[in-house]
């Protein structure tokens, strides 16, 4: 939405915000996981078609819902890939995931996940240049604009998953009563809830600053 074209975002964010096209975010590798600078997916200019697309080779793993997605954002360098990381460049690319070259692997993990994990192989995937967000080579900066956006949401979900356990806990307290009198009565008890619910308040008021600092657009790489 913030670096796209029009059409893309009609073609492909309204759509999916209309419940037709499934996506999935295609970032993490084997051997690029924290540090993204590593990876190896490379997007070269289609040689066969010169000015028509980019062609795409590598692999992506722990992708959730690649199974199910009809589309992937993904991010390849087109850079050397010497690892400096003051010369890297990225493309940001949405992928057709029914494009021939594309295989996918399940991979089993021990988390409970409501979404199938995936490795996704990119053996020579063309990518029309339509669907090429933004500038090129300024894929970069893009992707930890958006992390960032990913951190502040992922904040939030865990602050209100937090109080919502608290307030189960809170709850429980106040009517177990293995000695006749609701635990919820004994200052050991309440004392472990109040040292949850300031963590959680501090928690809160952290992630309102980031996502007030993210909408007005400081620190945002
Ligand atoms: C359930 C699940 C779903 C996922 N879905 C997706 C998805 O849809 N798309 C996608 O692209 N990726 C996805 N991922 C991948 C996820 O983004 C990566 O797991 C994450 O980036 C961490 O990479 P890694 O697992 O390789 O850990 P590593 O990079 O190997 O890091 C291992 C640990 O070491 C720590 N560490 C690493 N470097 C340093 C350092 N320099 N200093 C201090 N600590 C350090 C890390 O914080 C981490 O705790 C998913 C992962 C999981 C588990």
């Amino acid at each position: 939405m913030a670096h796209g074209e029009g059409k893309q975002a009609r073609r492909f964010v309204e759509a999916t915000l209309r419940g037709e096209r499934r996506p999935c975010f295609g970032l993490t590798e084997p051997d690029a996981g924290t540090n993204a600078f590593a990876m190896r997916t490379t997007a070269t200019r289609d040689a066969s078609d010169d000015g028509a697309g980019w062609r795409v080779r590598g692999r992506k793993t722990y992708i959730s819902g690649a199974d199910d997605a009809e589309q992937m954002l993904l991010v390849a360098r087109i850079d050397a890939g010497d690892g400096n990381k003051g010369r890297a460049k990225f493309i940001l690319l949405l992928v057709d995931m029914t494009s021939p070259g594309i295989s996918l692997q399940a991979q089993p993990i021990d988390v409970v996940a409501p979404c199938v994990q995936c490795t996704v192989f990119f053996d020579d995937v063309f990518v029309p240049d339509d669907c090429v967000i933004g500038d090129p080579g300024s894929g970069t900066g893009y992707l930890f604009e958006s992390l960032n956006h990913e951190r502040v949401m992922t904040s939030a979900m865990a602050c209100g998953l937090g109080h919502h356990v608290l307030q189960k806990g809170v709850e429980y307290a106040k009517v177990r009563a293995p000695f006749g009198k609701p635990i919820g009565g004994y200052q050991g008890i309440q004392h472990a809830l109040a040292a949850c619910k300031v963590r959680l308040e501090a928690a809160r008021v952290m992630t309102y600053e980031a996502a007030i600092a993210y909408t007005e657009g400081r620190e945002r790489r």
